[in-house]
């Protein structure tokens, strides 16, 4: 059988890991904050914090900026239940928009959808690829004339929203770390970029997340660093570590803040994954993605995803091909083809509206119909490092003979 994207775990993550349960510091210490560090500079930014999921990591980016009832975020239709389950967490709406045939989502569908309540948006870099981050920083910016900050709102002793004065970008990069924009890393595009280190992504702690600042002046980093670690740690002014000195056992809560931080377990994995990210991880995911790329070249019946343009180049993250003139049920029979010669595969991701809760609570499949039109075609193919070459052309073979048996 050949699995869609186990974990790469080695004797050098072993070592690493039991070498952090040795020193006697497990949960968030020296190897968390050097983590930070290395994600920082990789990403070209100058803070980075580590938390235990982009999912928690993000939600306290819109909790930070004070997003609640009655505010609205505009995220794409085609995504991970998470960026919208965030956004029902704090309270707020979120607004779906369409997507581009690339998968992103669409600028000018933002635009129409902006409004005197939108307070965020949140594009996602699906497969890897990043979304158009620039046109959709241009999009909030636009519409700051009308933008309507909470008067009233503290956090940290500032107001964000009137800081800021537009609408926070907000980019889920849960699956780019290491993708670019205009040849730089992604991270230092957004206000905020949101990673995730689960155990399928990429870059994996197992579970875990980071989020890198990138806000314009006058806001601090420091400050927005020192918020979001205490916030991660119930709002105490000291963390575990720091507590450690002899006589500083005093602490204070300065607000009712979270739990979400990231162990030195899970940190200990991301130092040995990092440090050899861009010499062998990443390398050979575009490999395999070029190695699907040029199989099925020549098959006007599969639609190959695009990897890299003239502005951006992806993280290799998902090979998400389209089979074309595909109906639903006859991708649904292509995967069951697939999957009876023992190759895993998988389709990113069921559209929103087609989710129960989401449904529901009104959301119509018809409102979006690029996403439908993207994902019922839609199949992606295992990639990740201890995949061979053999395996690859395994796949393509098995894939080619399903597409062919199914469509004719
Ligand atoms: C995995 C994923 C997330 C959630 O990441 P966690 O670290 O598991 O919370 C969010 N968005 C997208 C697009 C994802 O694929």
């Amino acid at each position: 059988m050949i699995p869609f994207s186990p974990p790469r775990i080695d004797e050098k993550s072993i070592q690493a890991v039991t070498e952090a349960l040795r020193s006697g510091w497990i949960t968030t210490g020296p190897r968390t904050k050097e983590f930070e560090k290395r994600i920082a500079a990789y990403c070209g930014v100058q803070r980075t914090i580590a938390l235990n999921s982009w999912t928690n990591a993000a939600e306290l980016a819109l909790r930070w900026y004070g997003i609640g009832p009655g505010d609205e975020v505009i995220i794409p239709a085609y995504t991970y239940c998470a960026t919208a389950n965030i956004v029902k967490h704090v309270g707020a709406k979120p607004v779906l928009v369409d997507v581009l045939d690339d998968f992103t989502i669409n600028p000018e569908a933002v635009r129409q959808a902006m409004n005197p309540r939108t307070k965020a948006i949140i594009p996602v870099d699906i497969g890897g690829l990043p979304a158009r981050v620039a046109g959709i920083v241009k999009v909030a910016e636009d519409s700051c004339a009308w933008f309507s900050p909470a008067v009233n709102l503290r956090v940290g002793g500032s107001n964000p929203q009137m800081r800021l004065g537009r609408a926070l970008v907000l980019s889920d990069a849960a699956h780019s770390f290491g993708a670019r924009i205009g040849g730089k890393p992604v991270g230092g595009q957004a206000d905020i970029t949101g990673f995730s280190f689960h155990a399928v992504k990429n870059l994996t702690t197992a579970e875990g997340g980071a989020l890198a600042f990138n806000l314009p002046a006058p806001f601090d980093t420091e400050e927005i660093y020192r918020w979001f670690n205490t916030m991660s740690l119930h709002g105490q002014n000291k963390d575990a570590l720091a507590k450690t000195k002899p006589g500083a056992w005093r602490y204070d809560v300065e607000a009712p803040g979270w739990k979400c931080n990231m162990t030195d377990l899970q940190a200990a994995i991301g130092l040995v994954e990092l440090e050899r990210y861009d010499s062998d991880t990443l390398p050979r995911r575009k490999a395999i993605c070029e190695r699907y790329h040029a199989g099925f070249a020549q098959e006007a019946a599969i639609d190959r995803p695009l990897l890299k343009d003239a502005g951006r180049e992806g993280s290799y993250h998902l090979y998400m091909l389209r089979v074309a003139k595909a109906t639903e049920e006859q991708r649904d029979a292509i995967i069951a083809a697939i999957s009876a010669k023992e190759v895993s595969v998988n389709v990113h991701f069921i559209p929103l509206p087609l989710l129960s809760h989401y449904r529901n609570t009104g959301y119509r499949m018809e409102d979006y119909p690029n996403t439908y039109q993207q994902y019922s075609r839609e199949i992606s193919l295992p990639v990740y490092y201890d995949l061979t070459d053999e395996q690859v052309d395994t796949v393509i073979a098995v894939v080619k003979e399903a597409v062919h048996a199914v469509m004719g």
